[in-house]
């Protein structure tokens, strides 16, 4: 395989051609990690690990986080003994309960997660930083209640619960995936000046790493089939209760969408020296504002699923919601979660790949706001509009109103933007006239001034939500 070229994605699902790792989808004590596949032929990836693109420093005592510009990689104190591969190669042989296991895990999250995004991208992703650090250093603990990614480097804390546990964040493939999201978006779609780093961008950045972590987790074995299990197959359903009721049987899931709306985050602002102002008084910042963008796409994905559930005939007409009102459906929900019960035990392999089938379209339609969307102009409506095309581009455009519904009763108004027009007859399926928008072929701003003072901006608000330890 060149190294200038992405991996397809077929080759990281099928686990046989690469290198093997075992990471936990979520990390609780007891359960079992998943063998993920990373796409680089076994006895590529060196001790640490280690490749071209990344390195572990395995820090013995690492004495504070870096804070560019003044301490930055590399790390030159004492190091712990690097994880090792076995005699073929792979990685996942490691004990879980030591430091080379911690060690492997934060380098197969992180390169899963830039191999996976490469494959939808559709090409070799460089680090924003690459000219000054051409390999990113993973440092996977350190004593500090947080994580954090900045020019040349990805280091992981440990977390500490109210009763006194702690985690390694090296564990959560949720934190290390979302930190590799925030340096894939530096690098694809690059920043705006440093003056002109605003709210839009840096709200962005969350939602959309947020979701880069959450098509990363969709990639492992285990998490479409438990996924479907604990929902008996009606995400759809589930969504749409969810956004009404404060309560529901949604609590275990953790791809749930949330009910946010752009007017709930109206008034959170960034003071100019960096500070976020929440009139409410609740403290909230980038990442509250990202919830409606991110639950927008988040039902776009389950809308894409429910539609190739009807249209392959894996769920009968009686079963599908769209178009009930909140009523029909909460007086109904018994029902409608029975009739998808029956249908997921008769068609499991079907169920399992219209996720995958919605996983892939949002993913590129991800991909292709990313290659699109400008950073110094961003703005949610623009970048909701740039998704839906992407999806309109995949063949979806019998479901442009729904789409275009999902973000529209959150505030957020693609219409404006949309460059794509129907031209089909009103009577038979919507046709839309081909993309034909410059894609970037790189980055469009990688100043690395704008890009510390974005990496600052973003740390600013993430110490907050580290707590995020879900269950699946
Ligand atoms: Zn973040």
């Amino acid at each position: 395989m060149s190294s200038t070229r992405a991996a397809p994605l077929d080759l990281i699902d099928a686990v046989a051609p690469g290198t093997r790792f075992r990471l936990f989808a979520v990390y609780a004590e007891g359960m079992t990690p998943d063998t993920v596949a990373i796409p680089l032929p076994p006895g590529t990836i060196g001790p640490g690990p280690s490749d071209s693109r990344m390195y572990v420093a395995d820090a013995a005592a690492k004495p504070a986080p870096y804070d560019p510009p003044t301490y930055l990689p590399p790390y030159e104190g004492a190091l712990l003994a690097p994880a090792l591969p076995d005699a073929d190669g792979h990685f996942d042989r490691i004990p879980l309960d030591t430091p080379q296991f911690l060690a492997a895990h934060l380098y197969g999250s992180v390169r899963h997660t830039l191999a996976l995004w490469e494959a939808y991208i559709g090409r070799r992703i460089e680090w924003a930083s690459a000219a000054e650090f051409p390999q990113m250093e993973l440092i996977p603990l350190l004593d500090w209640n947080n994580a954090q990614s900045g020019p040349g480097f990805l280091e992981s804390g440990l977390w500490r619960g109210p009763d006194g546990e702690t985690q390694p964040f090296a564990l959560n493939f949720d934190v290390a995936a979302h930190e590799t999201g925030h340096q894939i978006l530096f690098s694809v779609i690059g920043v705006p000046d440093a003056d002109r780093i605003g709210v839009p961008f840096l709200a962005f950045h969350e939602a959309f790493s947020d979701l880069i972590a959450i098509v990363g987790v969709l990639h492992f074995p285990s998490v479409i089939p438990r996924l479907l299990a604990e929902t008996n197959g009606n995400l759809y359903v589930l969504n749409l209760v969810n956004r009404f009721a404060e309560t529901s049987a949604t609590t275990q899931i953790r791809l749930a969408s949330n009910t946010a709306t752009m007017a709930d985050v109206a008034g959170i602002t960034l003071s100019p020296d960096g500070e976020w102002i929440d009139p409410s008084g609740q403290g909230r910042n980038q990442h509250a504002i990202a919830a409606p963008l991110e639950g927008a796409i988040f039902d776009c994905l389950v809308e894409i699923y429910q539609d190739t559930l009807v249209a392959e005939g894996l769920l009968p007409a009686t079963a599908d919601a769209r178009g009930w009102t909140r009523e029909e459906v909460e007086a109904s929900f018994a029902s409608l979660s029975q009739a998808s019960a029956r249908a997921l035990r008769r068609f499991d392999a079907g169920f399992a790949a219209a996720v995958r089938h919605a996983r892939d379209q949002v993913a590129r339609a991800m991909a292709h706001a990313m290659l699109t969307i400008r950073p110094e102009t961003l703005t949610f409506d623009e970048v909701a509009a740039r998704f839906v095309e992407g999806l309109l581009e995949q063949g979806n455009g019998a479901a442009l109103e729904a789409m275009l519904d999902h973000f529209l009763w959150r505030g957020i108004d693609p219409r404006p933007f949309l460059t794509f027009v129907p031209a089909g007859s009103r009577r038979g399926p919507k046709i839309f006239r081909p993309w034909t928008a410059e894609r970037r072929p790189h980055c469009a701003s990688c100043d690395p001034g704008a890009i510390r003072r974005a990496g600052v901006l973003i740390r600013a608000g993430h110490a907050a939500v580290r707590h995020r330890i879900v269950a699946i």
